[in-house]
């Protein structure tokens, strides 16, 4: 059995000391067993006031707990590989997700050169900006055109 630090109080003792122990959930428990002995009309009466300040009480207490269970860690996985969709022609790459690495790769269908960094789960593709409308750019890649058809024919020819 608990012991009943108030089992010589009295009903208005009781009440004097519910008054001045309202925020006070310990001894609010002891008074609310003291209360469970009794069976006078006023001594329920307490006991529901009682049973109404420790609901409160014990709600608050609660809340800082529900706020730790909540508290949202992201768990940190990273997977194989991942799929890249090359922007010359839609097929789609493999890539293997190496944390804050630069890949220079290249798509296996069209050959489209593209870099893939991968960096705090996201996996960002820089990819080889389309040859722009300029006279000595196309020039020079036409140029180098001509030259690898000139050796492909000289190799045919050989
Ligand atoms: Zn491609």
């Amino acid at each position: 059995m608990a012991s009943r630090p108030y089992f010589r109080f009295d009903i208005e003792q009781l009440n004097d000391l519910v008054s001045k122990s309202r925020d006070d959930l310990k001894n609010l428990t002891l008074i609310q067993d003291e209360l469970k002995h009794r069976n006078r009309p006023k001594a329920r009466e307490l006991k529901k006031e009682v049973d109404t300040l420790i609901g409160a009480l014990s709600a608050e207490s609660t809340k800082p707990t529900d706020n730790t269970i909540n508290q949202y860690t992201p768990l940190q996985v990273t997977p194989d590989r991942m799929v890249i969709e090359c922007t010359q022609c839609k097929t789609a790459n493999f890539v293997s997700p190496l944390e804050s690495v630069v890949q220079h790769l290249s798509c296996s269908n069209c050959k489209v050169a593209y870099e893939a960094v991968y960096k705090h789960g996201i996996l960002r593709t820089q990819f080889q900006a389309l040859p722009q409308i300029n006279q000595s750019n196309s020039a020079a890649k036409w140029i180098t055109i001509a030259v690898i058809a000139l050796i492909a024919l000289i190799l045919i020819l050989k």
